[in-house]
């Protein structure tokens, strides 16, 4: 019996369009809560946990539009709404909001036992609490206006570096941050925000220039979630 519980804002099966996974079929968990604040956040909604917006794990499994409710589940809860919505993908995406506020190792533990690999996606301004086997993705969001460190354990942690650009100061605070905490072999990935045209082009130029990788959000590109 694992009864570790969990604030869940949405639940679902998809394609991982982002990193070194990119095309694998997953299970996305996003849970509710960050205090980062990026300002060009498109998750704005998973950002407070109100409440008085706590709703049953059917109401959260008929959710069809992007809504600040929310659902307090346990881990063997989780294991059970997989089964019954009878998804195939054998790899779980734990995402937010923050994931890393709360210790993810309980509920890794019980989808690694159940048979599923698992990756989290975090800020690197929490301490990343998750079993060894766990897919590490630190995005590293600098200057944001929660006031967030980000922690050199997050970046040693990371399997993966992946992050957002939109300009040269991005590309500059990522160099600071890979020197700063003696990072030099984990994979990065460049994503440019909001698909624009002059933030893929400068992340292009940049993934050449320093032997990066392009993470272009796919599933934006083909119309899922
Ligand atoms: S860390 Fe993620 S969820 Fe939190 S504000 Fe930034 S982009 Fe949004």
């Amino acid at each position: 019996m694992n009864l570790t519980n969990y604030k869940i804002n949405e639940f679902f099966q998809t394609i991982q369009g982002e990193g070194s996974y990119t095309g694998q079929p997953s299970i996305f968990i996003r849970l509710q809560g960050c205090p980062v604040a990026c300002s060009w956040c498109d998750t704005k909604h998973t950002w407070d946990i109100e409440p008085s917006l706590e709703i049953s794990a059917d109401k959260l499994l008929a959710k069809s539009a992007e809504t600040e409710q929310w659902s307090d589940l346990s881990v063997d809860q989780i294991l059970t709404l997989i089964v019954q919505q009878k998804f195939k993908a054998k790899h779980v995406v734990i995402t937010g909001g923050e994931p890393c506020m709360v210790d993810l190792t309980p509920l890794c533990q019980g989808l690694e036992q159940a048979g599923f690999s698992t990756q989290i996606e975090t800020s690197g301004t929490f301490e990343i609490r998750t079993t060894d086997s766990c897919w590490v993705t630190v995005s590293p969001k600098v200057n944001m206006r929660g006031g967030y460190e980000i922690l050199s354990s997050a970046m040693k942690r990371a399997n993966e570096i992946k992050h957002p650009v939109a300009t040269e100061q991005h590309i500059d605070d990522l160099k600071s941050l890979l020197l700063q905490h003696k990072v030099t072999t984990t994979p990065v990935y460049l994503q440019p925000i909001s698909q624009k045209q002059r933030a893929t082009e400068l992340a292009i130029a940049s993934c050449i220039e320093n032997d990066w990788r392009l993470s272009i959000q796919v599933h934006k590109y083909i119309g899922i979630e």
